[in-house]
């Protein structure tokens, strides 16, 4: 079966005017301008319209499901207090369910916001009576959303052990390789989180088995002074001392990261997902962004997790991209629309070292695209489509979303899960979670 999505401009590499994609199975077949290819291809069902947008599905390169029933809670904490007061209390408590429901609220947010490929960690105790992490896979296959995921190992806290840190990363190993569109990547907390014995045992470990790393790097500058008394390296300079980049590592947030920790990136080819919108909740702070992508560093955009963001709105967080940038520079040039439409599509798909798949609408791609709607104001009048995306779109453009080929996201609403039962689902299992974390404390209504 083919299909024909057409739009008034189609963001391929250069954007093509009344252009549409040709779709067959999973891949694009052809791109290019809309009268030829609905001559050539009479009986394809055309999707989109002359005045709507087509542009690659977003590469969502930093989240964590594990936050998906704990939004808007105690994000007027930084960094440390969050963990501490927040991420810490919750990871005894999670089920299988609340994985797969959690899972299910924020990728639905994300869909709508037309992420196709959401990177993900994980973060809780290992399962006791069965793994938890798996979960997140089965939700992902539900919503037919692409999935790269791992689970956010750490040792260093009462009662954990190495080996069932590395049982669950094995279990969501094992779930990642019978899905269709979820790959594993080996996730670590961050370096502070792991004993030395543990960090040695999970480079050996990705190297391996020849898994990609999905690591918290140098949010705040806490965790530089801290490793640095403990190793007398930075977080980047211990792990290309202990050979971690022998894995194609994608590092979060790298806000912290001096000018021989950005050398070392771009010898080693570290990956960066950009979280600005999260880094702005928390207070950590804005990430050379400008000066790694002149290093030739890949950098995506992340949405970060719903405890942090708290939004999983992904157009939200490419816009935010652009405006730190300027506000950090005071210079209306310091990132085009252009650029950050480039770092939230193809820069995140070669951070994750899956630019041969994903990341632009090009022939032989998978067919992961995503239509906005042009019949409304909004969008009613595009002068330059990569400003119309990037300043100009919200999710409620949001009209189809294409994965590997199939509507995940169709008149706005994801195609196979019913959403008032998701939502449904969600609200005793959040109100559980909360509290039995001690959570409601932190609310604003409990002082
Ligand atoms: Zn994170």
């Amino acid at each position: 079966m083919t299909h024909l999505i057409r739009g008034g401009w189609v963001m391929s590499p250069e954007p093509i005017a009344d252009g549409a994609v040709l779709v067959e199975r999973d891949r694009i077949l052809a791109v290019g301008s809309y009268r030829e290819l609905a001559a050539a291809h009479p009986e394809a069902p055309v999707h989109g319209s002359a005045h709507d947008i087509v542009t690659p599905g977003f590469v969502n390169t930093h989240g964590h499901f594990s936050e998906g029933l704990v939004t808007g809670i105690g994000s007027d904490l930084t960094l440390w207090e969050w963990i501490h007061d927040l991420i810490n209390p919750l990871r005894p408590h999670y089920t299988p369910e609340i994985a797969y429901v959690g899972t299910l609220v924020a990728g639905i947010q994300m869909l709508r916001s037309g992420v196709t490929t959401a990177n993900d960690m994980f973060v809780c105790d290992p399962g006791t009576a069965a793994p938890i992490t798996p979960h997140v896979v089965r939700a992902l296959d539900d919503l037919r959303l692409r999935g790269v995921v791992s689970f956010g190992a750490g040792d260093q806290r009462p009662g954990a052990s190495i080996a069932a840190e590395f049982e669950e990363h094995q279990a969501l190993e094992e779930a990642a390789k019978s899905s269709r569109l979820s790959t594993f990547r080996v996730g670590v907390g961050a370096l502070g989180l792991q004993s030395d014995a543990m960090f040695t045992e999970t480079v050996r470990y990705a190297i391996e088995s020849g898994h990609g790393v999905h690591m918290h790097v140098q949010e705040i500058r806490e965790e530089v002074t801290a490793t640095h008394q403990r190793t007398g390296r930075t977080v980047v300079g211990h792990c290309a001392h202990e050979g971690l980049f022998a894995a194609p590592t994608l590092a979060a947030h790298c806000v912290w990261v001096d000018r021989a920790d950005r050398q070392l990136m771009a010898e080693h080819r570290v990956g960066v997902a950009h979280n600005p919108v999260a880094n702005g909740i928390l207070a950590s702070g804005i990430a050379p962004v400008a000066e790694l992508r002149q290093l030739g560093v890949d950098v995506g955009i992340g949405v970060d997790g719903a405890a942090s963001n708290d939004s999983q709105d992904y157009l939200q967080a490419i816009k935010t991209a652009a405006l730190l940038a300027r506000v950090r520079d005071l210079q209306a040039t310091a990132m085009h629309a252009r650029e950050a439409f480039e770092m939230a599509t193809i820069g995140g798909a070669r951070a994750l070292r899956m630019e041969s798949e994903i990341g632009s609408v090009e022939v032989g791609k998978k067919a992961d695209l995503v239509v906005l709607d042009g019949s409304g104001p909004t969008l009613a009048n595009v002068h330059d489509p990569y400003q119309a995306v990037v300043f100009v779109a919200g999710s409620r453009e949001v009209k189809e979303v294409w994965v590997d080929g199939e509507l995940s996201l169709a008149d706005g609403e994801v195609v196979s899960v019913d959403v008032a039962e998701v939502v449904q689902r969600s609200r005793p299992l959040a109100t559980e979670l909360v509290s039995r974390a001690g959570l409601r404390r932190l609310s604003v209504l409990a002082r």
